[in-house]
């Protein structure tokens, strides 16, 4: 059995060239990799040996020859294939090992030049990978560290590697190569072209996004079906999830997690992450119908629960803190479809493990608060797709302007804060009324604001909850008057909205004549 070892990233390599040279593997490798292989006394081949020419331009040309393609593609099954072989004194190569030029971490290097982004596309790995993973019958094709043990342990079992096994890395494999290939494309066509810069020291300036978008997903599970039964679905995540979002957690318990689940999941978890303090966030179809913070994860359910509580029953429920004993208890009375936290203690697992249908998920929080979730969202459209940075900003106490003769008490500041964060959450047009650190009314998803406004204070009558005295947030501007009206008339003393408004003087004016105070953020949360 022969193998050809030929890596950028060098972990692990040695010891594992030594465990196939110990079951009687020749190792056939190139300039750097034969290098540190025999710097270890391993008996190895250079490649240059094999093709009779040397590594040449710069190491443009190594393994690109058909002593190397040759060995690697011939069906073994085909006698036509191995009398060529014979013919032209080939060997077959059993075994290939290849990680590429880190092209990647070179471009997203600060300051990476043109020529040194050139420099890293790697030719002859990728060729080598294709024509071994093509060939995947005959040999294995191995493109990342983590998989040496697998193939070690089936070499040392079998003394060859299964059917099974050289299928999964070959699909591997040719994962790798488009990921790489999406790679090199996405860096090329971000560069702006300028013919007069070009030196070997230019560092082309890039856009935003590139002119081409590839992108690629792994798969984590089949769904049983999409939002609706007829529809098919499965979930997809980044190749490198961002720490703390959904895709690193772990179900603990629990049914699937059916599409919608998922997508709720994520709205819950990503707003109750936005909070500091302990919090807690109900979500149904996407909304928060409650949020709350508190001293525990016990008080910020109980007061996110008393929002509406009509609707959280059958909620996803998320909390940034441990849910103990008193929290599980609180939400195990109600019909909850996933449950979402850090941690439980041993006594919260306790609880729910009565509840055979509860999907509970455990989560870290990404280490440092404030780390965002992958930069870049997607929505498909027609035939195509737009994207844009994830809604990231969070808004600073002294970017609030006050704009009215009142001014907010420090109480309302707070609240206000509080309820602009979870604004963010709500999808537009967004009215969000909120006191001690609690949701009391949310209106969501209407196409008239003046809609939003009434349904949150209708949904706050309904939870026999006040609106005296509480301070709300509009995540876009009040084109009228009349938006304002509708808050003031329901209670509020004191409103946050973008500004920004043809009519924002009109707006003002109303505030001041109603005696409330009013805040421009100066930023808008559409969500759609
Ligand atoms: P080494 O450190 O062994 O000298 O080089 C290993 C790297 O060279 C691997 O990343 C491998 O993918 C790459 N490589 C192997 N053959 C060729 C070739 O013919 N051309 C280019 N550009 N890279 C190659």
């Amino acid at each position: 059995m022969k193998a050809l070892l030929s890596v950028s990233d060098k972990t692990g390599i040695v010891e594992f060239a030594q465990a196939l040279h110990a079951m009687g593997v020749q190792l056939l490798s190139t300039g750097g990799t034969a290098k540190l292989l025999a710097d270890q006394g391993l008996p190895v081949t250079e490649v240059a040996e094999v093709t009779q020419f040397p590594e040449m331009l710069d190491g443009r040309v190594k393994t690109l020859h058909p002593k190397v393609h040759g060995g690697l593609l011939a069906r073994r099954d085909f006698p036509e294939h191995m009398a060529a072989l014979k013919e032209h004194g080939i060997e077959t190569i059993d075994l290939l090992v290849v990680n590429l030029y880190p092209f990647e971490a070179t471009v997203a290097k600060a300051g990476c030049t043109l020529a040194d982004a050139i420099e890293n596309i790697d030719i002859g790995g990728p060729a080598m990978v294709r024509s071994a993973a093509k060939n995947w019958k005959d040999v294995g094709v191995i493109t990342a560290a983590d998989q040496y043990e697998a193939v070690l342990a089936e070499l040392k079992a079998n003394g060859k590697l299964s059917d099974k096994l050289r299928f999964g890395l070959s699909v591997a494999a040719f994962n790798r190569i488009s990921q790489y290939d999406g790679a090199i494309s996405n860096y090329l066509s971000s560069v702006t072209f300028e013919e007069d810069k070009l030196s070997e020291a230019y560092v082309p300036a890039r856009a935003e996004f590139p002119g081409q978008f590839n992108e690629q997903y792994v798969k984590v599970q089949d769904l049983r079906y999409g939002e609706n039964s007829h529809q098919q679905a499965a979930w997809y995540r980044d190749l490198a999830p961002a720490a703390g979002s959904l895709a690193t957690g772990v179900q603990l318990q629990g049914k699937e997690l059916s599409y919608n689940n998922i997508a709720d999941a994520d709205a819950a978890w990503e707003c109750v992450k936005s909070f500091e303090v302990p919090a807690c966030v109900i979500i149904k179809h996407a909304n928060p119908c409650g949020v709350a913070v508190g001293a525990t994860p016990f008080e910020a359910y109980s007061k996110a629960f008393q929002t509406d509580p009509t609707s959280a029953f059958g909620g996803i429920i998320a909390f940034n803190r441990p849910v103990d004993k008193a929290a599980a208890e609180a939400v195990s009375k109600q019909f909850v479809e996933v449950l979402m936290a850090p941690d439980f203690t041993a006594e919260a697992l306790e609880i729910f493990k009565a509840k055979v249908n509860v999907r509970l998920m455990k989560i870290a929080l990404p280490a440092n608060y404030g780390d965002v979730r992958n930069a870049l969202e997607t929505k498909r459209v027609g035939s195509g797709l737009l994207l844009q940075s994830a809604d990231n900003h969070e808004l600073k106490l002294q970017e609030l302007k006050v704009v009215t003769i009142k001014q907010p008490t420090p109480e309302e500041l707070q609240d206000l804060l509080f309820a602009w964060k979870v604004a963010k959450f709500v999808k537009s047009n967004a009215i969000v009324f909120c006191k001690n650190g609690m949701t009391m009314g949310v209106g969501a998803g209407q196409m008239s604001r003046l809609d939003s406004a009434r349904i949150a204070s209708i949904k706050a009558e309904a939870a026999k909850l006040s609106l005296q005295n509480t301070v709300v947030a509009s995540d876009a501007f009040f084109p009228f008057r009349d938006g304002l009206d509708v808050v003031v008339d329901a209670g509020a003393t004191c409103v946050a909205q973008p500004g920004g408004s043809m009519r924002d003087q009109e707006v003002i004016d109303a505030a001041n004549e109603r005696g409330v105070a009013m805040v421009f953020t100066g930023v808008r949360h559409f969500r759609h």
